[in-house]
């Protein structure tokens, strides 16, 4: 728990968000700003800024969340359409949170390159 982390603040329940699931391990919420018909958060209960401070023991709760954004995209039904898992790292890559997180889009078309 980090006590200035919006993340950290919804996971909690100390401010309002839409938790579509959630575990022991990880949670997934709706983005407040939809990029996409289906834009869901995922990541783990414990504050961790980026990419770049996961740790050995990090690969556990991160194969769990892969395994949760797969059947939370056949749930929702826009898994067999095709749908994209993004994280980014950084200030260049568009990080603007600073609780690890995994952007699961779908429901319409995603271009490639990206932005
Ligand atoms: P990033 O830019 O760090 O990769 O992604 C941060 C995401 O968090 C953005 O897509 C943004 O819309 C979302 N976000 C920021 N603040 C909140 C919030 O208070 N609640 C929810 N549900 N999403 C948020
Ligand atoms: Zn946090």
């Amino acid at each position: 728990m980090s006590t200035n982390c919006v993340f950290c603040k919804i996971i909690s329940g100390e401010i309002p968000g839409k938790i579509v699931y959630q575990d022991d391990l990880v949670v997934a919420l709706q983005d407040i700003n939809p990029q996409a018909p289906h834009h869901y958060l995922l990541m783990p209960r414990k504050h961790i800024a980026t990419t770049l401070d996961l740790q050995g023991q990090d690969a556990e709760w991160l194969g769990h969340l892969y395994l949760v954004a797969g059947k939370l995209a056949k749930q929702e039904g826009f898994a067999e359409d095709g749908f994209r898992i993004v994280n980014n790292c950084n200030a260049a890559a568009g990080q603007t949170v600073w609780h690890i997180h995994f952007h699961l889009l779908g429901g319409r078309n995603l271009s490639w390159p990206p932005g």
